[in-house]
């Protein structure tokens, strides 16, 4: 099995050129943000928890979603491996990850990351608001707390992940959608 991460800061693009990346690498996508929606829509006690936290712009306790991570990776079959979008987002979570990886065999094969500076990130969030009327792009304050958080918390993965020889950096920022996937699509065929 193959073990990708999408890597970057909230609206870099991770979420949509993941699906083209699965869809042309027989991958299953994992989105922890997707996954605590669904329970949030589904009303369960980790939703209700899970709401309040993402609605301040915090991340959620790192043994959930390690939790929901093995889940998927116990359970999805029938690929060449994943392709984690929004996961890890901390350090913990990233060497829980590792740990994960290494007791089934296996080594991580590549983090692709989307950069973009954090004026983009409000332009992006806002426009995604309008479209997809998600409660956590909302506010400016939540945007705020969430680019905080991705500095404090997930931006130190960087480190982790050059040191590990697995960081691969593209520019998120320039041109259509288009044009973005294709630079990620080039990258992904560097390191598959
Ligand atoms: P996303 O859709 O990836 O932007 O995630 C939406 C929100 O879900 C984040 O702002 C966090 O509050 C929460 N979340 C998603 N993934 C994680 C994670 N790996 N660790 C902690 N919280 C997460």
């Amino acid at each position: 099995m193959k073990y990708f991460i999408m890597f970057g800061p909230p609206g870099a693009g991770k979420g949509t050129h993941a699906v083209a990346i699965k869809e042309k690498y027989n991958l299953r996508h994992i989105s922890t943000g997707e996954l605590l929606r669904e329970q949030i829509a589904a009303g369960t006690e980790l939703g209700l928890k899970a709401d309040a936290l993402i609605k301040d712009g915090k991340l959620v306790p790192d043994e959930v979603v390690e939790g929901m991570i093995e889940h998927c990776f116990d359970t999805m079959k029938d690929c060449e491996g994943f392709l984690l979008d929004g996961f890890p987002r901390t350090l913990e979570q990233a060497k829980a990850l590792d740990a994960m990886i290494a007791a089934r065999g296996e080594t991580l094969s590549g983090v692709i990351s989307i950069m973009i500076p954090d004026e983009m990130v409000f332009q992006r969030i806002h426009h995604r608001a309008e479209i997809e009327g998600r409660a956590d792009d909302a506010s400016d304050d939540t945007i705020r707390n969430r680019i905080a958080t991705y500095h404090a918390q997930t931006e130190p993965l960087i480190e982790h992940y050059r040191n590990a020889g697995k960081y691969h950096e593209v520019d998120g920022t320039g041109g259509t959608i288009e044009e973005n996937r294709a630079r990620v699509l080039k990258l992904m065929e560097s390191i598959f």
